[in-house]
């Protein structure tokens, strides 16, 4: 389907209160700060007009993809010929359980995990420097420094592609290794519920620092990013067997191997989506060849790309 045969005018009637962006540049949306055109972008204003469009765009076999904060996303340069389901601060509803939250899919986890602190409860510090929205983190079962939304995370409430709403609860939801049933089989995630630990507020915010500090110290935060570029493999470090391949600091146009930390991959000279691209293939060939260990993306990507990249047939 092309962009301009796209069905805008119904998509204008179901986001009343939201809206709908023509030919949005993706890179305005994700942190590697890289990505072409979406044909449509609609950020709709809440849970119900999110099942509406998303009821609809399913409906109607229309294709379309929902995205957080972009952290965990490379859009291909040519951009995406369909709609970007924008899950922002319209989706962010936040409200208190007796022991955590409620929250909106486009509630941001850094902020989420503030308000925990705040509240004195604990069990979310982990998540204090992951810069991605409650939806994508539930997905992608994000974690950090021994916490992962596993652990807190007790059911969410989705849609299928058959455009009804279900919730989804404890094992339900198989959550594993930056992976999650909602990823595996399509379902978009509106919102969920934590469940979080009594604790000292002046204490988690130590923790907190202490890992931001961390992150300050290993990771390349000034220069745009989306975090680990690969899963990390079984037994390995995906960090150390880029260094031991001596990948540290090698660059395809516009983007590198971070000098800092050789899991990241960078933009530091206005990077096209198929340098990074290509720089993940080479990563892989070349750890491959080393090491024989295939590294897989936790990049996720969104779009067209000329250069393929290694896959092991599951
Ligand atoms: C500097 C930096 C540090 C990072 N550190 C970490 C870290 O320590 N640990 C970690 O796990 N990750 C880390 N990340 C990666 C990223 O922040 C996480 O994967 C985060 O959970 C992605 O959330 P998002 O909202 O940005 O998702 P997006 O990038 O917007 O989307 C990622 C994927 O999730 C899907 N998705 C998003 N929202 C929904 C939804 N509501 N329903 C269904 N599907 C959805 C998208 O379609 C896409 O496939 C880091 C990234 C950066 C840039």
């Amino acid at each position: 389907m092309s962009g301009n045969r796209l069905p805008v005018r119904e998509l204008t009637g179901i986001l009343k209160a939201g809206g709908i962006f023509l030919e949005e540049p993706m890179a305005r949306h994700t942190s590697f700060r890289i990505g072409g055109p979406a044909a449509v972008f609609a950020e709709p204003a809440g849970e119900e007009e999110a099942a509406a469009l998303l009821a609809f765009l399913c409906g109607e076999k229309i294709p379309h993809i929902v995205v957080g904060n972009g952290s965990n996303l490379l859009v291909s340069d040519e951009g995406y010929d369909g709609v970007v389901v924008h899950f922002g601060k319209n989706m962010g509803l936040l409200a208190e359980t007796d022991d955590g939250f409620r929250a909106g899919a486009g509630f941001m986890l850094s902020a989420l995990s503030r308000a925990a602190q705040v509240r004195g409860l604990a069990g979310l510090a982990f998540a204090s420097g992951i810069p991605g929205s409650f939806g994508g983190a539930c997905i992608m079962n994000a974690g950090a420094y021994g916490g992962e939304m596993k652990d807190v995370l007790t059911c969410v409430s989705v849609i299928g592609s058959d455009g009804n709403v279900r919730e989804l609860a404890g094992e339900e939801m198989a959550l594993s290794y930056r992976n999650s049933r909602m990823k595996k089989e399509g379902y978009t995630v509106l919102s969920g519920t934590v469940r979080l630990t009594a604790g000292d507020a002046e204490e988690i915010a130590k923790e907190m620092e202490e890992l931001a500090e961390k992150r300050r110290e290993k990771q390349p935060l000034s220069l745009p990013s989306a975090g680990s570029t690969f899963k990390r493999p079984e037994g390995y470090f995906a960090g150390k067997l880029i260094s031991d391949a001596a990948l540290k600091g090698a660059r395809i146009g516009g983007a590198s191997v971070s000098t800092l930390h050789a899991g990241f991959i960078v933009n530091d000279g206005e990077a096209s989506a198929e340098d990074v691209r290509s720089l993940i293939a080479m990563v892989q060939a070349r750890v491959f060849e080393m090491s024989g260990v295939l590294l897989e993306p936790e990049v996720e990507f969104l779009g067209n790309f000329r250069t393929p990249l290694m896959e092991i047939r599951k």
